[in-house]
């Protein structure tokens, strides 16, 4: 029957291999990786059934046809075969006929299926690009205003629960309105897109975000960072913006594009949501502008809220890092 069934697939122009028995079977299949599989139902030893059982549990990612051989015309025996990972059925003697036709349908529904799979590969990337660019600001490439609006709230609970510091760092580009001004609207975007990278390279853990939150303003949410260790980052980010020297004719305080930086950190309480963290960095932000600007002030240096600012003078000398 092999020996006749092998016959009529070499006249077809088919490459085939044989298998004395099941065990054979499905080493030569492992080894020979075929394009469709021809098997009798009954076999010595391992009968075809568990052949194809074990077949289609090896490869469940990569699906290869399967015709099953019988000389039983029973319902029953191609129910089994069908639930045993069988795709179809032919009964022997083999008609080459018959064969022929059923070697080409399965061709056809291999050729979809790979069309299938490529189709969806293609759209499995597509919708990791849309996701990322969901997330990311199109100028700067950071995280934009709802990556960072998810990214607090998480890293904000997360910071509750375990009883770890979190802080955020908002900056601000000086004299920023006059930049445009002065070198036209195309250099203001190149100029943020400069300022994004330096600020990148200030919070290099892999768990520090880096978000551009509007406009000219950018966002630093520093996990398991204390508002002193904060500082410093703020700091180091106050200087590569510095060290860009990107020329500012409109500023009043300096000759270089320059950035005011506010910090706030803490271990969060159940008081403590997004916004509070948000509102007082931006009001340590807003002192640091007060003090002069291309500073970086924190919260817990600010006078208390509730009092009212001595005279809108700068925080104490102590706050301003430069
Ligand atoms: P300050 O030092 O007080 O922050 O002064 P400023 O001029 O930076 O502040 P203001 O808020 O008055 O101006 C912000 C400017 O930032 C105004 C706006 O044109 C500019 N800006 C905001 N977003 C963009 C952007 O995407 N590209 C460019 N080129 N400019 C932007
Ligand atoms: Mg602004
Ligand atoms: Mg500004």
């Amino acid at each position: 029957m092999r020996f006749a069934t092998l016959r009529i697939l070499k006249r077809l122009g088919l490459d085939a291999v044989e298998a004395e028995d099941g065990i054979q079977a499905l080493e030569l299949f492992r080894s020979e990786k075929p394009d469709l599989v021809l098997i009798d139902v009954q076999m010595p030893g391992m009968d075809g059934l568990e052949v194809v059982r074990r077949i289609r549990q090896q490869s469940t990612e990569h699906w290869v046809p399967v015709i099953f051989l019988t000389s039983m015309e029973d319902d029953a025996d191609f129910t089994r075969g069908i639930e045993a990972g069988g795709d179809d059925y032919l009964t022997k003697p083999v008609s080459p006929v018959v064969l022929e036709a059923k070697i080409r349908a399965m061709r056809r529904l291999d050729d979809m299926r790979r069309e299938l799979m490529a189709v969806t590969l293609e759209l499995r990337e597509a919708n990791e690009r849309l996701a990322r660019l969901s997330t990311q600001d199109g100028l700067t490439g950071l995280a934009n205003r709802r990556r960072f609006d998810l990214e607090l709230m998480r890293e904000l609970g997360r910071a509750r629960r375990e009883h770890r510091p979190i802080a955020l760092v908002m900056a601000d580009v000086d004299y920023f309105k006059a930049f445009n001004d002065a070198y036209g609207h195309p250099a203001g975007d190149e100029c943020l897109r400069k300022i994004a990278a330096a600020l990148r390279t200030a919070c290099r853990r892999p768990v520090d975000v880096a978000a551009r939150y509007g406009g000219e303003e950018f966002a630093l949410i520093l996990p398991d960072t204390t508002e002193d260790a904060a500082r410093h980052c703020a700091a180091e980010a106050r200087r590569a913006v510095a060290a860009l020297g990107i020329a500012h004719r409109g500023s009043e305080v300096a000759d270089i594009v320059t950035v005011s930086f506010g910090v706030t950190g803490c271990v969060p309480d159940d008081h403590v949501v997004a916004d509070t963290l948000v509102d007082q960095a931006d009001r340590a932000l807003y002192a640091a502008k007060r003090a002069g600007r291309n500073l970086a002030i924190a919260y817990s240096d600010l006078p208390l809220p509730g009092l009212p600012p001595p005279g809108g003078e700068p925080a104490a000398p102590g706050a301003i890092l430069h």
